[in-house]
């Protein structure tokens, strides 16, 4: 059973003005909290889980809760507006043409599915765009065909988050 929670502007990850770690670099801060929908969500899925169990004929349900998420998505969100999202569609960060982003915080949300697959996609996207970047620039930026993919991808994300292109 998957749910997914909102995505909360609050929810992040952070660099502690102060504090470093055991090799001296600044201690990251994650910054979480559940919203009371979430909570909700997760209530009426397990409830409709036992619920289906038990109709099955299952004698004894449990809920084993995790204690932490497992699909943590969306620091460094891909979109259309660079004042919503840092990467462009390309997974480049804005402001620095050197940098992309190819692990899981590219995804606006999670969409209460796994991951995994659609983050390997867009790392592969990635690098397309970083190989095309590092060759002689003899033609025209072209997107190749996984980076339009990718594009429609994000764009529909984008339009799902009400955001204008
Ligand atoms: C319990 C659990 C079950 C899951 N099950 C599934 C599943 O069935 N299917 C699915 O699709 N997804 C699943 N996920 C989610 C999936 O594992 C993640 O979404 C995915 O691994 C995220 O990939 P990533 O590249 O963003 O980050 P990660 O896979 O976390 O990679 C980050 C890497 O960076 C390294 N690193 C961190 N700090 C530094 C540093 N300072 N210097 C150098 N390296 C550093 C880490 O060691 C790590 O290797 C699961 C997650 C959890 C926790």
């Amino acid at each position: 059973m998957i749910a997914e929670d909102q995505p909360r502007r609050e929810n992040r990850v952070s660099v502690h003005p102060h504090e470093v770690d055991e090799y001296g670099l600044p201690r990251t801060v994650v910054t979480h909290r559940y919203t009371w929908r979430d909570l909700k969500a997760r209530h009426e899925l397990s409830s409709v889980a036992h619920g289906i169990l038990r109709h099955a004929g299952a004698l004894y349900t449990q809920t084993i809760r995790i204690k932490t998420f497992s699909h943590a998505v969306g620091t460094l969100r891909m979109g259309l507006d660079p004042r919503t999202s840092p990467l462009d569609l390309a997974s480049r960060f804005r402001g620095i043409e050197n940098l992309w982003v190819t692990d899981g915080s590219f995804m606006p949300r999670s969409a209460a599915v796994n991951p995994s697959l659609t983050i390997a996609a867009n790392a592969l996207m990635a690098a397309e765009h970083i190989a095309e970047a590092g060759a002689p620039r003899r033609h025209a930026f072209a997107a190749p065909k996984t980076s339009r993919a990718i594009a429609t991808l994000a764009l529909r994300q984008s339009h799902f988050n009400g955001e204008k292109a």
